[in-house]
């Protein structure tokens, strides 16, 4: 199905409309001290089971300032990808994104893309903080277009996002 069947699209940011210049590695090992400091010995994790981790034993925030830190930094110095030139110049796009909204605003702002969307949603974007896979975060993009899920097609790299658009009810594709 092309997306010219749909009447809105929501981009997912990082791997999608920008590279995100973070050190994950880096991200990872700080997470890692954060659950250390609590005497919570990490399995070897990526930085979102981390932060799973961090919100279970009660150092949720710092583990969020230190991934932030790291984002917004990354978006500074994003690669725009060619997926960046696609987004139409239109009224219905949002983006969806698991990174924290700061840095989704900042990397779009530079890319001249911001003024492009709707809406901006990323993992701390919502009251209850869901985060992708979670439908939530992607029908809050989807409400922002005033469309219905099956309306819409999110366009993403990674598994998650597929699952997300799932669960959501939105049709999906890979960028
Ligand atoms: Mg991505």
């Amino acid at each position: 199905m092309s997306d010219d069947t749909y009447a809105g699209v929501v981009y997912d940011l990082d791997g999608t409309l920008v590279d995100l210049a973070v050190n994950w590695r880096a991200v990872e090992r700080g997470l890692e001290r954060i659950l250390d400091d609590v005497g919570v010995d990490p399995a070897p994790l990526d930085a979102w089971e981390l932060l799973d981790a961090a919100e279970d034993a009660g150092v949720g925030d710092a583990a969020e300032a230190l991934i932030s830190e790291h984002e917004v930094d990354g978006a500074e110095r994003a690669i725009r990808l060619p997926h960046a030139d696609d987004v139409p110049d239109a009224e219905r796009v949002a983006v969806c994104s698991l990174n924290c909204e700061r840095a989704c605003r900042v990397a779009l702002a530079n890319e001249e893309l911001l003024d492009h969307v709707r809406a901006v949603v990323g993992r701390d974007s919502l009251p209850g903080r869901e985060r992708k896979p979670h439908p939530a975060p992607l029908l809050r993009a989807v409400e922002s277009l005033d469309l219905p899920p099956e309306d819409v097609v999110f366009v993403g790299d990674a598994d998650r996002d597929a699952e997300t658009a799932r669960r959501a009810g939105t049709g999906f594709r890979y960028v």
